[in-house]
Formats: C-alpha cells, structure tokens, sequence
C-alpha cells in the first residue's frame, strides 16, 4: 500500500485519527477507497489491531468487494479478525452473542419482508397487497424511530394510524412466540440492548475501537444510535457520505443524521474531496447540472481530469419493446466498435419490473447477463422450501417455517388437524411445535392424525442435534432424502421445471457445503447468514463476462464502463408515486445516483408510449433529461435527430453474429 496513491485530502482523512471525522463528497470522488486505506492504515501504522475495527457497509456485496480490496493493500494475517459487515449483519452477530439479555435464544429465526408481509396479511385478515404493504412500512418506519406500539396507539390521529398501532401490537406478539426478529430488529434490539446493560456496551466498545461507515447519508435514526453507542464519548470512527446520493428515506434514512453528528459530535472534523477519478467531464457535468436543481445542504464541487468524454446520448424510442432492442442493438454496436467486453456494460432502471423485457431481448441475441438487486436465488420456491427446514431446525418455534415444511412435501397432516393446532397454540401463546407437544391438545385429535405431527417433531429434534455437530451440506443433502423431496418435486412438477428446480437445490447443497467448511460453520449459522444475504441482494456471483442488469438502488457505490439507463421518463423516473407525494428530490438524486455510475459512456432511453394496466399511454420524456446542459446531450430517434441506429446498425448484426459465434473481442483500447 503506497499513500501515493490518494491525494491530499484523501491523505488528511487518512491520517485524522484522534476524534469523529466526516468526509463529504460527491460520487466518484474517492470515499469508500479512503475507508480500505483507512483500515490498512490504522493496522498497520496506528497499532489497532485488526480484529478491533468494523468497517460498515451498505450491501453484502459491497462488503465483500471491500474485503477483496483490503485483501489486495494487506495480507491475510494482518487482517486476521476485522470486521466488515453490513448494519445488519453486525447487528445479528451482536445479538447472536447477547440474546437471552433480551429473552431470545441464539437460534433466533430472521424473517424476510415476504414472512413479515404474511403475518401482518394474517392479522390484517385481508390479502390486499397494497394494504399489507402501507401497514408494514408504518409499522417498519417506527420500529426504526424507536416507538413501541402503545406510544403510537395513543397517539393516532387517524383510524389508519389505529389500525397500523394494533396490528403492530398483534405483529410483535406474533414475532416473540416465534422467537423470530425482522430486518429492522437486528438494529433496533442491540441498540435497546446497549441502552439498557451498560456492561454490554462496555464489552462492545472495547471491542470494537474503530467504526468506519461507508454511504453514511442512507443510515436510519436506528443505526445512528448504533454509531453512537458504540462509538461513545471517545468518537473514533471514520463516516464517508454524500447527502446528494441520499435514496433510501422511503426506508427510514435520515439525512438528518449528516447534521447530528455535526451536533452531537462538535469535534467533528469535516473533509471534502473534489476530484472525481471515475467519469468522463460531460458525465460528471450532467450529473452536477440535474443535481443542481434541488436545494443544496453541504456546498461541493466535482471535477474530474479524464477528458470531455462522449456526449451523453439520449434515445427515443416507440414503445417498451422497441426500447429493449434499440438498447441491446446499441449495446452491440459499441461493443463491436470499441472492441469492449460484456462485462464493461450496465442496463439500470428504476423497478424490477421493468427488467424482464431487457432479458428477454438480451435472451434473443445471445448476450450473457447478470442480475442484482432482483429476485434473487434465495426467492426461488424450491430455495425457500430447503430454507424453511433450515430455518425450523434452528429454531422449531419458527411458525412459518413449520407450516411451509410441514406441507412440502406434505407429511400425512391434515388441514383440520393444523387448523387446530392453531387454534390451540393461539390460545396458549405458543408456538405451533411447543403446541404441538402439550396433552392439552393431543386430547383433541384421533392418535391417527397425531402420529404424523409427532414423527415430523422427532424428525426436527433429531436433526436439530446433528445440525450443531455435522457439515451442513452431507446433512442436508440427507435430510431432504428422508423427506423424498426430490421425488416430490417430480410428482408436482412437469419433468423440465422439476429437473432445473432440483438442479437448484443441490446447488445450494453444494454452497451450504462450500462456505460449512471454508468459515466452520455450522447449519444453523449459515441460516441466519441466509436471511441477511436475502435482504438486499443475490449471492456472490464469480465475475463472469456479462452484461449486468440492475436497479438504480442497488447500482450505488458501484461503476460501470459504459451505463443504459432506461425508462427515462415522467412517471417512472421520476416515480408517480413520489411526483405525487412530493417526493420529486428523492428520485433526483437517484438520477443523479444512475448517472454517476458511467465512467466513459452514458446512455439514456425513454418510450414515446408504454402500456400500463393493459392500456397503451402516451408517456413523456423525463424532466430530468431536460436538466442537463444540451450542449453535452446527443438526441437519437425523434424528429430532426440522428437516427437510432442507422451508422453502427450493419455492424451491429455483425456483432451478433460474433457474440453468437462466442468470438473473443479483446479489450477496449481506451481502459
Ligand atoms: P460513490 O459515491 O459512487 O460511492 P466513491 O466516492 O466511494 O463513489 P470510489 O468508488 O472510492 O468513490 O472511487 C471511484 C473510483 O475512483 C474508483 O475506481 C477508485 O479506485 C478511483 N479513485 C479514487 N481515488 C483515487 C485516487 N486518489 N487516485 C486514483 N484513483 C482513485
Ligand atoms: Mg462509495
């Protein structure tokens, strides 16, 4: 590691080690590469070990990037011990350790948004998406402000705020009887945890001597009081952040919390950085003319030495499926022309949904792919199936997890045999497996209709012993033999979609064995570690030679060669929603967020009509690409401009035919 390669005030924020410091500045500029300098320095040059230091990031995935990169500054000895993590997941490691503090056991199951979402449905008594899915978000907003729910049963205003404070009461009741915690407990709980044991917080900031925070603008009041916690009176911690990229509010982020610290820490040193090292100056331009509209809190400038680039090309297009093939012919075309790979290219876009048509048309030409941020591997049914047993195996408490195993395959129980078991262990406040065990209701129920449940029970217990002691990978492998999943899978099935689904099994089989003997952990471990890794994102996925396709959200910190941002128009980006709420900053910085993940070439697409609810809608551009300066933009495809693909088109088929071909290109000339 040379700090040569850092200029002066990414230097200074290298060396402030003594007090909290802020570095405020824009995209590209060189933030998260101060944090991975940072902790190599503070290792080797400031005596902190290693194992005394958490980095936190955003996503699971930038967490591993960035221990890749600490990787290549240090070897493995030195960073024996460091902690990088997510919010989340640090958070689920404290209370693996601290849980009975808080009457959980260990093996505590973690809920995704999708088991969250039915519980609520359940109370709710109603199956209506956007219901459920208002009441979650209130409920998730004051979790995250710390209210429980007798404070805001008293203070609703609203009959909608009522209904959201019981159904809130009714959700944590569930929650504990199933010892199981949401995404938002893993940060709200330790923090109540080190509010309330003093002798805890203590054992944490001793042990974690030096916080430094990466996207520090998307923290939550609840994380903040994570840092503050832990980072006491002594304030050692690096936070890197820019309020302009600040796109997680709908989540809870506060970007308050910039000025906070600011209070809370008078001490507080703030350091700027300037220069961008990622875009082409007409990227960057574009990107500080369309920002430069909202209000400002922090004053920054960017400005970047790589040259005046291409100009941005701004793509108009018939309809969504012309969008699609217009994008990948263009893709095509520049890849033949600047000899690139598919890797060096990005496809962003403001909704999952909008994705499909994108596969679809890169499906036609041949083009490999990658996917982020969307339905991840751990979504697939048949994933969820293996998971739910796992999940029961931790924690047999887990409710949905038992209904879900419990009915795939089916194990001879009957419906009105588990309605009663419901009914019971709602009386009782148990969970349905401790219910299942008490005579009380074992009176109800002929024994023929027990004996099935009871020998699911014994099948649980006994793997619950082994989980702690075997490989995970060999006993799952086994335990789905013993409930013949595979030829379930068959049995319910077509062949083809059987066939793939249980090629997907055995390949989490394989993962659970990989990362079971790598890290040494065990089946119950690597269940939690699921419910993290399902969060924000897929799996590690090898760096192959594809195009990657994700969405604005989960494209921050990262960069692209060559970025298509597509569905540029009113209604999508900026959101309708958030146009209709007022929300129009919010979605400004996420165009701002798309359009500085470019380094050398930006592409915007919109559609001149989009169908919507079966219906064909005129649709117009967004205002955002009328924000740009139009002496850096290029207009294609609409009357009086340059013709969508008409120059590069012939060598666009030809570049089809080399990707279908498998031809290697070699690499663009210009990195
Ligand atoms: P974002 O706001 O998008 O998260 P960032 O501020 O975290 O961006 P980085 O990702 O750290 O920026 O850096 C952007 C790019 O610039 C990276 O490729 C990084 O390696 C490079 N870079 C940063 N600082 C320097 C430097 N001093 N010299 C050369 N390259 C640099
Ligand atoms: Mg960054």
């Amino acid at each position: 590691m040379s700090l040569t390669q850092l200029n002066t005030p990414q230097r200074d924020a290298i060396h402030h080690l003594d007090g909290p410091l802020l570095v405020l500045a824009g995209a590209g500029s060189g933030k998260t590469r101060v944090i991975t300098f940072k902790i190599a320095h503070l290792i080797r040059h400031a005596g902190i070990s290693a194992r005394n230091i958490a980095a936190i990031t955003f996503t699971n995935k930038a967490a591993r990037e960035m221990l890749e990169r600490i990787g290549k500054l240090m070897n493995p000895g030195e960073i024996r011990g460091l902690t990088v993590s997510t919010f989340h997941s640090l958070g689920m490691h404290m209370l693996r350790q601290e849980a009975p503090h808080l009457g959980y056991k260990p093996q505590f199951s973690i809920l995704d948004a999708f088991d969250a979402g039915k519980i609520i449905s359940d109370i709710l008594l109603t199956t209506h998406k956007e219901e459920v899915r208002k009441v979650q978000t209130q409920i998730s907003l004051w979790k995250n402000d710390f209210k429980n729910p007798q404070e805001v049963l008293d203070a609703a205003e609203t009959e909608f705020d009522a209904v959201c404070a019981r159904t809130y009461q009714a959700y944590q009741d569930t929650l504990s009887a199933y010892q199981a915690m949401d995404f938002d407990d893993l940060i709200r709980l330790p923090v109540q945890l080190l509010r309330s044991h003093p002798e805890v917080l203590e054992r944490w900031q001793n042990k974690l001597r030096y916080l430094l925070i990466d996207e520090y603008q998307d923290t939550n009041t609840c994380q903040y009081q994570m840092v503050k916690l832990l980072t006491g009176v002594r304030g050692m911690f690096t936070a890197v952040g820019d309020d302009d990229q600040s796109i997680y509010a709908w989540r809870g982020a506060n970007m308050e919390n910039l000025r906070l610290l600011q209070h809370d820490f008078p001490k507080l040193k703030i350091i700027k950085l300037e220069q961008n090292y990622r875009s082409t100056a007409r990227i960057l331009r574009a990107a500080n003319s369309v920002i430069a509209n909202n209000p400002k809190l922090f004053e920054k400038q960017l400005w970047s030495e790589l040259g005046l680039g291409e100009p941005i090309h701004v793509v108009q297009c018939k309809d969504e499926e012309h969008e699609a093939e217009i994008v990948v012919q263009r893709l095509l075309a520049h890849k033949f022309e600047h000899r690139t790979d598919f890797k060096d290219y990005a496809i962003l876009y403001r909704g999952n949904y909008q994705a499909r048509i994108f596969e679809q048309a890169l499906r036609n030409q041949r083009i490999p792919y990658q996917m982020s941020g969307g339905q991840s591997f751990f979504d697939k049914p048949e994933i969820k199936d293996v998971i739910a047993y796992m999940r029961l195996i931790s924690n047999p408490d887990d409710d949905p997890a038992l209904i879900r195993a419990l009915t795939t395959p089916r194990r001879g129980v009957g419906a009105g045999t588990l309605e009663k078991l419901g009914a019971y262990a709602g009386q009782r406040q148990k969970s349905l497996f401790a219910a299942a065990h008490e005579e009380g209701f074992q009176h109800q129920v002929q024994p023929a209709q027990l004996e099935p449940l009871l020998d699911f029970c014994r099948l649980i217990n006994h793997l619950q012993y082994r989980a702690t002691r075997e490989p995970a990978g060999a006993l799952t492998l086994e335990m789905l033999q013993t409930i013949g999943y595979e030829a379930w899978l068959y049995d319910s099935e077509e062949p083809r979609p059987a066939e793939t689904k249980w090629k997907n099994v055995l390949e989490l089989v394989a993962w659970l064995g990989k990362k079971g003997e790598q890290d040494g952990k065990t089946l119950i471990d690597l269940t939690q570690t699921i419910a993290l890794i399902t969060m924000l994102e897929g799996r590690d996925e090898s760096e192959v030679d594809a195009v990657k396709m994700s969405t604005l959200h989960a494209s921050k910190g990262l960069e692209y060669p060559h970025v298509f941002l597509v569905g540029v128009e009113e209604g999508i980006l900026p959101h309708q929603e958030s146009v209709d709420n007022g929300m129009i900053e919010e979605e400004r910085r996420l165009m701002y967020v798309g359009i500085t993940r470019a380094q050398r070439s930006l592409t915007l697409s919109y559609c001149v009509k989009r169908r919507r609810a079966g219906e064909w809608l005129f649709v117009d551009p967004s205002r955002f690409i009328s924000e740009i300066d139009q002496q850096d933009v290029k207009h294609f495809g609409r009357p009086g401009a340059e013709p969508l693909v008409s120059r590069t088109e012939g060598k666009a088929r030809l570049a089809n035919l080399s990707a279908m071909l498998g031809a290697k290109t070699g690499k663009d000339g210009s990195t």
